[in-house]
């Protein structure tokens, strides 16, 4: 099952890759944990990516795509996965394609998790996040065991630079601008399904697994 996430920052698209990735045993790629983990480690491709990530801005596709495309030929990735945050652009998208082309294969479903813009500011401030594992809580809606302390692996949680109000407003922006045009995209390519991002997290999953199937 080959999967892609769509919807805007903060719409879920973490939420539910990471219970898709356990229910159908796929691995979860997200290039915004690939970054982060990157920038943990001092690489000069965390580097690069922070300076945008900082301002609310897309890391260049030219930084992003060739690091997918090496991932999805890993080992793991031979039964599928759900990718979580790219493609973000059209020639992202058109990449994906021409190397899934090479590859033989291709998308089974682009899922865009709906949510509107005025949920998304109150979504991110009360994300937290673990730097270490990727893990997200939110402080209402999905609340740690532990006040600031993640469950999987007791690392403290953070609330990310730009998940603060004025990067997230920038973030929306570029989502509305850039990322958007990929739901026509994969409609186009009649792989696109909708889910309302608006209902409780587990309903929304019931959603996602009634469209995947069991
Ligand atoms: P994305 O990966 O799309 O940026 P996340 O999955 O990290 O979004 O979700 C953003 C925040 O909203 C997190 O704090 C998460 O716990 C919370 N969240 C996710 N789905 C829901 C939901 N259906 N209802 C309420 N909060 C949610
Ligand atoms: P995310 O964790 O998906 O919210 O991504 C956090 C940030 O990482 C984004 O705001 C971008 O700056 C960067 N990023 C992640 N994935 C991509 C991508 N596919 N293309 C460009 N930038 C990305």
């Amino acid at each position: 099952m080959q999967l892609i996430m769509l919807g805007a920052p903060g719409a879920g698209k973490g939420t539910q890759a990471k219970k898709i990735a356990e229910k159908y045993n796929i691995p979860h790629i997200s290039t915004g944990d690939i970054f982060r983990a990157n920038i943990k480690n001092g690489t000069e491709l965390g580097k690069k990516a922070k300076t945008y990530m900082d301002q609310g801005l897309l890391v260049p596709d030219e930084l992003v795509v060739d690091l997918v495309a090496d991932r999805l030929q890993q080992e793991d990735a031979k039964a599928g996965y759900v990718l979580d945050g790219f493609p973000r652009t059209i020639p992202q998208a058109e990449s994906l394609d021409a190397a899934l082309a090479k590859m033989g294969t291709k998308i089974d479903y682009a899922i865009d998790v709906e949510v509107p813009d005025e949920n998304i500011i109150n979504r991110m401030s009360g994300r937290r996040a673990c730097v270490k594992c990727g893990a997200t809580y939110h402080l209402e809606y999905a609340k740690p065991k532990a006040d600031g302390v993640c469950d999987m692996c007791g690392e403290s949680l953070i609330l990310r630079d730009d998940d603060q109000p004025e990067t997230v407003k920038k973030r929306l922006g570029v989502y509305h601008d850039q990322t958007q045009p990929l739901i026509d995209y994969y409609s186009g390519q009649n792989v696109l399904k909708e889910v309302d991002g608006t209902k409780d997290m587990n309903e929304v999953f019931a959603d996602i697994v009634a469209i995947l199937g069991e």
